[in-house]
């Protein structure tokens, strides 16, 4: 299988590559040449998750040997999660179940790509012959950077940087990326909000100059965020789990089309989805779900992308972006991969901040996805009413989702099994989401202290890497302007 780009196809580059690389040389995001089809039938007798997901990378990962990608599934899918299933599907309703992508070692679904990513690294420096080291740079809404962290950290031939918007993650977010030990990793502030320090990382990215001094000290640049394929082709693997549990528990019926409802920001979980249904998963809808930062939501009803409005801070932190950069990879489909048009839609986007897909690509989005989204004010009663009708917790971004499926089945009166894909522990969210649960309890001392409330509340222990967060000294105390970040990082590099 080879990569090409979304912006000018080209003559394509092994998946490793596509990983060395993160982003195509002309500022495009790789994409594999074809999906194979995969029935999930295929999978069903799978032993383990990370057998399956050996199975699903492999018809991607076609530079990787089988007994590679068994080890590299092992490792990442192993002790590290709390949950045996690695992701359980929790029971909602007759016609409604909960993907839990939140037993992993920073307790948000990052953990998901984040364990084999860095596993999938080393071999593709030595597939491709690359000699440098691996820098890998990341702009973080929150979730990522901590993942991210956690998965490289002391990783053979790799060094890794994070940026995260100053005040624009949870503390408990905050708090689990300035304690990250491990001898090649790097936090640092931004001032300025995800969507800053994004571009602040896509510009080091795309600046040649740049890449030919880190390239004398024996550097090559790289990311770790979900514009890398890495990132992305292990998530395809839980859309087929989850299919695959729904049918061994009797939930569904083997072949009936489900729904998949995604608290999304940067589009790549859902984009996972869509490939999942591209090879044949039996998919009815994608479901995208939004906070007050809908700028998708309003994409696919009119087909115009316009990211000149307001931002919102929200309880739902990790949803708070205004450029999606994996819809890229969306509309590259969309448009029968034409990447002439991904090209000319994404100059407009940097030079006006908005583009317009026209009538039949919008009318071809609108068959595959529904989207939907919510304000706080509503997604937190929504979160409170689950826990209190069905004694489920749910946190603030899988909040959104709920919202989202609710909306759905009332414009549509669809009754298929759907699937809502659950992103964090509400304990990562905990003064959030104890304040949705009881509005008006009086303010704790500090963020430990509502965790402990929340475990109190709802008699569920706190998770483990939560609890030993509250001894470890704070390591990175960095913050810059987004102007600085390039000096940053060669500083870092030093
Ligand atoms: C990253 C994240 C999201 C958004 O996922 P995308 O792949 O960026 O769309 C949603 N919820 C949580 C908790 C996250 O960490």
């Amino acid at each position: 299988m080879q990569y090409i780009s979304t912006r000018t196809g080209g003559s394509g580059a092994p998946s490793s590559r596509a990983i060395v690389q993160g982003l195509a040389a002309d500022g495009g995001l790789f994409v594999p040449q074809s999906f194979p089809r995969v029935e999930y039938e295929s999978v069903l007798g799978c032993a383990s998750y990370a057998e399956l997901s050996a199975k699903i990378m492999g018809v991607f990962l076609t530079d990787y040997t089988e007994a590679e990608l068994r080890e590299i599934t092992a490792g990442a899918y192993g002790e590290q999660f709390t949950s045996p299933l690695i992701a359980p599907v929790a029971k909602l309703s007759e016609s409604c179940s909960v993907l839990e992508l939140f037993h992993g070692p920073t307790l948000a679904f990052k953990d998901m790509a984040l364990q084999a990513l860095p596993r999938l690294m080393p071999a593709a420096l030595k597939k491709t012959g690359e000699t440098r080291k691996v820098f890998i740079l990341v702009a973080t809404s929150g979730d990522t950077g901590k993942a991210a962290l956690e998965g490289f950290k002391d990783v053979e031939g790799t060094a890794i940087s994070v940026f995260y918007p100053v005040s624009g993650v949870s503390d408990a977010q905050r708090r689990q990326m300035v304690t990250q030990e491990g001898s090649n990793v790097h936090v640092c502030a931004v001032e300025g909000n995800f969507d800053d320090a994004q571009t602040g990382v896509k510009r080091i990215f795309s600046d040649d100059e740049f890449a030919s001094r880190i390239d004398q000290n024996g550097y090559v640049l790289s990311s770790a965020n979900s514009i890398n394929w890495g990132r992305l082709v292990p998530q395809i693997a839980y859309y087929y789990h989850a299919y695959c549990e729904l049918v061994k528990s009797g939930r569904i019926s083997a072949g009936e089309q489900i729904n998949f409802c995604v608290p999304t920001g940067n589009f790549g979980n859902i984009l996972a989805g869509y490939y999942a249904k591209r090879m044949g998963l039996p998919v009815n809808k994608l479901i995208c779900a939004s906070n007050s930062n809908n700028v998708l939501c309003d994409f696919f009803g009119t087909g115009v992308y316009d990211r000149n409005r307001e931002f919102f801070k929200t309880s739902s932190p990790s949803m708070d972006i205004l450029i999606s950069s994996n819809l890229e990879r969306l509309l590259f489909e969309a448009a029968d991969r034409d990447p002439a048009k991904v090209m000319s839609w994404m100059d407009s986007l940097k030079a006006r901040g908005s583009y317009e897909v026209g009538q039949e690509i919008g009318s071809k989005l609108k068959d595959e996805f529904f989207a939907a989204w919510s304000d706080d004010t509503r997604s937190n009663a929504t979160l409170a009413r689950i826990f209190k009708e069905r004694s489920y917790l749910m946190d603030t971004h899988t909040a959104v989702a709920q919202c989202a499926y609710e909306d759905y089945v009332e414009a549509t009166g669809d009754c298929r099994h759907t699937v809502i894909v659950s992103t964090a522990s509400a304990f990562k969210f905990a003064p959030d989401v104890l304040s949705a649960i009881e509005p008006n309890r009086p303010a704790e001392k500090d963020e430990f202290a509502y965790i402990d409330a929340l475990s109190k509340l709802t008699g569920q222990k706190v998770p483990d890497a939560l609890a030993q967060l509250a001894g470890k000294p704070s390591l990175h105390t960095g913050v810059c302007k987004k102007e600085d970040m390039a000096r940053v990082v060669l500083a870092q590099m030093a």
